[in-house]
């Protein structure tokens, strides 16, 4: 073991460097980003530095994710995923990423979602190093996780593993379920006409009005009261919509997106169907085209990871930990969805996405040993 690795001064340092290499999402932000090559430029130096084995995967021209890996027995296969992406930075009442360190607190863009988590992933690597592990431990550091998750998709595409941990921040709590989505977008067409004939036009956003008002019947009446103990209620909402070509102009057109937040069980199918539905309902037609879907997470709170990770949150802190789910959807569910158990568990702090963003020290020092004593648990358990 190297312990130093998981000391404060260690991980403050691996946190600031991490803080202080923008790796904004290009497709969210194109005017401010081209960082996650240059942070995973970083990583992979300082993996190879700390005594692992790491590299890039090109998942998009100049967007690598990073894989590092200790061991290679035939045992266990654990990962260890974090986000090198973060949402922009615009608007925000610090600066972004001159990281600034206050009490405990560390602040800076990415620091609490998830510099903070991709730092104690990737000092629990490099402390397992010189462990003796039956098996292997995989670090993926993945880019674009904030739009669409194609470095996790590539990660699982090449990739086998029998468990994941995500680092994501959840404030020392063991994340065994989060919600899914489906988005999909409503089309309806009128009969374009000069705004005077109202004999002969036909406006497709008046369709889409009573389509929409069907929608939030249904979203109230049907979709809130069905709610999972951890999650809450499924739900639905308008979120775009564009037509009409003038104001004389009867609209020939209109388009909007709709997005549905799912709990597990609730499929692709299901939603197109109940989407149909509101579209009867509403005495209208419309073209419907679910075009993106991301499953639920579900991890069984028996699965051996599970069972190692609270085992693990005990010994290095001396009570269990909190059990729970969350609304938002990551990166687990594309393990999940590829058959790999996935979990999520990380640091504390506040300010994902938000102006002011920091995360606590001490957080992080504990996820990277809990990390370690969890891989240490799995390699022996099976
Ligand atoms: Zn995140």
């Amino acid at each position: 073991m190297q312990p130093d690795i998981l000391s404060d001064a260690a991980l403050l340092a691996l946190l600031q460097k991490l803080i202080s290499i923008p790796s904004v999402n290009p497709t969210l932000a194109p005017d401010e980003s081209d960082g996650e090559a240059a942070l995973a430029e970083f990583a992979r130096d300082w993996l190879t530095t700390h005594g692992v084995d790491a590299w890039l995967e090109e998942v998009a021209p100049g967007r690598p994710n990073v894989v590092a890996r200790v061991g290679d027995g035939d045992g266990p296969g654990l990962v260890f995923c974090a986000h090198i992406d973060t949402v922009s930075a615009a608007g925000m009442s610090i600066a972004p990423f001159e990281p600034r360190v206050e009490g405990r607190r560390v602040y800076g863009r990415g620091s609490y979602d998830m510099k903070g988590g991709a730092t104690a992933a990737m000092a629990a690597t490099a402390a397992l190093s010189e462990a003796e592990l039956l098996g292997s431990v995989t670090l993926a550091l993945a880019v674009d996780e904030e739009y669409s998750s194609i470095g996790a998709d590539h990660f699982v595409a090449n990739h086998e593993a029998d468990a994941c941990i995500v680092t994501e921040p959840t404030e020392g709590q063991l994340i065994l379920t989060h919600k899914g989505f489906v988005w999909s977008e409503l089309v309806t067409h009128g009969q374009a006409a000069h705004g005077s004939r109202w004999d002969l036009g036909v406006s497709a956003i008046g369709k889409m009005g009573r389509i929409i008002a069907e929608l939030e019947r249904f979203e109230e009446e049907a979709l809130r009261p069905q709610t999972h103990p951890e999650l809450g209620p499924a739900s639905l909402h308008c979120s775009m919509i564009e037509g009409g070509t003038g104001i004389s102009t009867y609209a020939p057109e209109c388009r909007m997106k709709v997005e549905r937040r799912t709990l597990p069980g609730e499929t692709l199918d299901q939603v197109q169907r109940e989407l149909q539905s509101a579209v009867d309902a509403a005495g209208e037609t419309a073209e419907i085209d679910c075009f993106f879907q991301r499953a639920p997470l579900v991890c069984d709170s028996d699965e051996p990871i599970a069972r190692c990770l609270r085992d693990a949150h005990k010994e290095i802190t001396g009570a269990r930990p909190e059990e729970t789910g969350v609304a938002y959807w990551t990166d687990a569910a594309v393990f999940d969805a590829a058959g790999i158990p996935a979990l999520l568990y990380g640091p504390a702090g506040e300010g994902a996405h938000g102006d002011v963003e920091w995360v606590d020290l001490d957080s992080v020092v504990n996820c990277a040993r809990v990390l370690v004593e969890a891989a240490l648990r799995l390699s022996d358990h099976l």
